[in-house]
């Protein structure tokens, strides 16, 4: 296959997003070729023998590898300015494989304790069962992470912003503790999206996406990555995905090939909305609180303004009246469709106590700012303006 415009010339990002790891069959097709194929023949045995002793760059079987999902891996080692990206069914199993590849009985993982729902079930629920030892800290208080650190770790674990509540760790002070700690850090860079976020820049040794959000954008496929140094994937990675199969489909791969060549221009226009629609929720003064990093507000909101360029696509809001207040709201809103995805073209709205972050003990959820008022506004693609209107006819019946 030649391998035009693959981006080995140092291309800038928004260029990579289009055209990253395109590699085009004989017959020269535009588009991303979809190779929808669980496996690969061989001219002669020979060829099978020399395959499978690593002797030459063949696809072997798809378990392995792609040709459709080897150009989604190699557009996101580039996008992200990493060396290398492995790509699995959904971002569950890169979160999982990121860590269970390289940790044992014994070791010890550190984790902010702001986490995604599964994420925080895999690590204090999952690990421990295989003997690792994991402490929670309150990822935006740095003395907590140097001393739960202080007795040496294999890996830290976090998420900036996070899910839900937004809160914005300090991905350069957190590595280097990591780092002195003789561990790796892992960031779930979800949020940001590799569009407003480089965490291995600021120092993480591996980024894990969860590609059914932003990436696909538009409700299509479920799909993540892992990316990492070539140091991580030849020991500890690469044979693990290899033998415990959570392999991404052809066909998904094909999709999010498609949704990172317009990845850049969705998160940029979303994000501004998301902007707009925070300063106006802010404005109001009949809200219990808003929280977005790109409001003066947010605690650490210089912090943002030094990682990321810009502030996401997600908005928090609390409304009065708890539950019910926030019940009331979600019924009332005509086009923002109540869903648990993020990240999405549609402007979807979620209520964490009750759904994603429903296992959570109430104490702990309200400790992260879970509280029964709290909504995740995900703002998509649509008018700005038709979405500042559906929101302020929801709040006005929201009132009761
Ligand atoms: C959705 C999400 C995941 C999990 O991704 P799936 O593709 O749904 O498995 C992990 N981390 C964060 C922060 C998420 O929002």
């Amino acid at each position: 296959m030649a391998d035009k415009n693959n981006g080995q010339r140092g291309y800038r990002p928004r260029t990579n997003m289009v055209r990253g790891g395109l590699s085009r069959s004989e017959f020269q097709e535009t588009c991303e070729g979809l190779f929808a194929t669980s496996g690969y023949v061989y001219a002669n045995a020979e060829e099978a023998e020399a395959a499978f002793k690593g002797e030459n760059t063949k696809f072997i079987y798809s378990r392995f590898s792609n040709p459709t999902v080897n150009m989604f891996e190699k557009r996101m080692a580039l996008i992200e300015g990493m060396e290398s990206c492995r790509a699995t069914a959904s971002g569950m199993a890169a979160v999982f494989a990121s860590l269970a590849c390289m940790v044992r009985a014994g070791d010890r993982v550190v984790a902010s304790r702001a986490l995604f729902g599964s994420c925080l079930y895999v690590i204090t629920d999952i690990l421990p069962r295989f003997g690792v030892e994991v402490t929670l800290v309150d990822g935006t208080d740095l003395g907590q992470w140097e001393k739960a650190l202080a007795g040496g770790v294999r890996a830290a674990f976090l998420e900036t912003p996070s899910n839900p509540g937004l809160e914005v760790i300090d991905l350069p002070a957190v590595a280097d503790l990591v780092h002195k700690a003789g561990g790796r850090l892992v960031v779930d860079n979800v949020f940001a999206s590799p569009a407003l976020q480089k965490p291995h820049a600021l120092g993480a040794d591996v980024v894990v996406y969860s590609a059914t959000k932003h990436i696909d954008g538009q409700g299509r496929v479920l799909g993540g990555a892992i990316l990492g140094d070539p140091e991580y994937m030849d020991e500890h990675l690469r044979m693990f995905l290899r033998h415990t199969g959570p392999s991404l489909s052809p066909f998904n791969a094909w999709v999010l090939l498609k949704g990172l060549e317009t990845l850049e221009l969705r998160v940029r226009s979303m994000c501004d909305s998301a902007g707009r629609i925070a300063a106006w929720l802010d404005g109001r003064g009949d809200l219990v609180r808003v929280v977005y990093p790109g409001l003066a507000s947010h605690p650490q909101h210089e912090l943002a303004k030094r990682q990321m360029s810009g502030f996401g696509t997600v908005v928090g809001l609390e409304v009065p009246g708890g539950k019910a207040g926030a019940f009331r709201f979600l019924n009332a809103l005509e086009l923002a469709d109540i869903s648990n995805n993020l990240g999405d073209a549609k402007t979807l709205v979620t209520h964490p106590a009750t759904t994603t972050h429903q296992r959570i003990a109430e104490e702990d959820r309200n400790h992260l700012g879970i509280t029964q008022g709290y909504v995740r506004l995900s703002v998509g693609l649509e008018d700005p303006d038709d979405l500042l209107e559906d929101i302020d006819r929801a709040l006005k019946a929201a009132r009761g």
